[in-house]
């Protein structure tokens, strides 16, 4: 755009900062007028690998260079390459491409619905969180447990039941109650509602849960997988092995692109004609994933993601622990929250004017997702900046 005032082509979804980057390097980005911002976010968790990452910019250009897309019709090398080293990071069997995180849970979403019709259930039920993200589109919203994302979209779709987030207790009663249930659907760390981290015995108590019953254990990692937290996946932290696990964002550094793995019975769900996608898995997207599994393995950013990780917590809980407007500080690796006793969205603002960008969730709660590959001067300027901030906040 040009001049100072928003476009009024673009569709008003987004309370959008008025700052325009032009382009970026490693963890800084610069906008039109030359000023250097630390992304404090990585574009919601996606560029893990910085900007303008050599690596990734050179597997897209030479992808490019040869052959964007073909379509699903034929096999595509790239695609059958990735899916192989995923599988190997993630302990699932095969796996369906697509272009988003929100997508990725659709095609969850699909397969629990598929293996209960299998099974002569003809209304399937999936159990899901309060204080979820899943998605905007019209299943995934839904499965969000959160009013402000349904509002104003009824009528919503049928087949989800919420639950509190991190209470077996809750999950064992809503399947006691209903004889239809298929799957439950968490997010290991729900990021949106918050970064809320369940107890440990969470994930392994709806394992045995899920394998008592036998319903599918989906880990929606779109936002908490990719070396994010730590572990590739973040249900690495325990012993468990989900049925189904969407992820999507960090996966290709910023291209576009989704997948849905699975893993047993529910990787044999879906067959011919049931599903499909004409961008998904193709040639570009496949090739800068490769490079980023790649890049994460070879510089051991899962460690580096952990540790850094633990450091800010530590920076953080000493600079602002016991302060009355902070409620909790919290995180695992490189997804990390400073939440308020009350709204601080304003916080956006005021730390874009110090040059670092950041996020308010679920109104209070300060959030970061800096790119994995952050170095250690670079991480303390972040938490220097958001300890200013807080200490200046009424
Ligand atoms: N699932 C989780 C856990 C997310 O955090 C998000 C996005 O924030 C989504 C799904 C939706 O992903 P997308 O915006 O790529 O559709």
């Amino acid at each position: 755009f040009e001049g100072d005032s928003m476009n009024d082509a673009v569709m008003p979804t987004y309370g959008r900062l008025d700052v325009a980057f032009t382009h970026g390097e490693g963890s800084w980005l610069v906008d039109d007028q030359g000023n250097r911002y630390l992304d404090g976010l990585s574009g919601l968790g996606v560029v893990a690998l910085g900007h303008a990452n050599p690596a990734v910019a050179k597997a897209i250009s030479d992808q490019a260079g040869q052959l964007l897309h073909t379509s699903n019709l034929y096999r595509i090398p790239a695609q059958e390459k990735l899916a192989s080293e995923l599988a190997a990071l993630s302990g699932m069997d095969n796996m369906f491409f697509c272009n988003s995180g929100a997508e990725a849970n659709e095609c969850a979403i699909k397969i629990c619905r598929i293996y209960g019709n299998n099974k002569g259930i003809a209304d399937p039920t999936i159990i899901v969180a309060d204080n979820s993200f899943h998605g905007r589109t019209m299943a995934t919203l839904t499965a969000t447990g959160n009013p402000k994302v349904h509002a104003g979209f009824t009528p919503l779709v049928t087949g989800f039941i919420h639950v509190p987030f991190n209470d077996v207790g809750a999950v064992r009663a809503a399947v006691e109650a209903n004889d239809n249930v298929v799957g439950v659907m968490v997010e290991p760390i729900q990021g949106e509602g918050g970064i809320h981290i369940p107890d440990d015995d969470y994930l392994p108590a709806l394992r045995q849960l899920c394998d008592d019953s036998e319903l599918l254990l989906v880990v929606d990692e779109v936002q908490s997988g990719n070396a994010r937290t730590g572990r590739y996946f973040a249900y690495q932290h325990s012993d468990v092995l989900p049925d189904v696990v969407p992820t999507a964002k960090g996966l290709a550094n910023g291209v576009p692109i989704g997948v849905c793995l699975a893993r047993g019975i529910a990787a044999d769900q879906l067959k011919p004609g049931n599903h499909g996608s004409t961008f998904g898995g193709n040639p570009l997207s496949c090739a800068a994933a490769i490079a980023v599994v790649n890049e994460i393995e070879n510089h051991n950013l899962e460690a580096r993601a952990a540790e850094l990780g633990d450091r800010m917590l530590t920076s953080f809980r000493d600079r602002l622990g016991g302060r009355n407007n902070v409620k909790d500080i919290r995180g695992k690796g490189l997804m990390l929250a400073v939440e308020l006793t009350s709204p601080c969205s304003e916080i956006v603002q005021k730390a874009l004017d110090q040059g670092l960008l950041l996020n308010v969730t679920a109104d209070s709660v300060i959030r970061l997702l800096p790119p994995l590959i952050i170095t250690d001067e670079e991480a303390e300027q972040i938490c220097d900046v958001v300890c200013t901030l807080v200490e200046e906040q009424p």
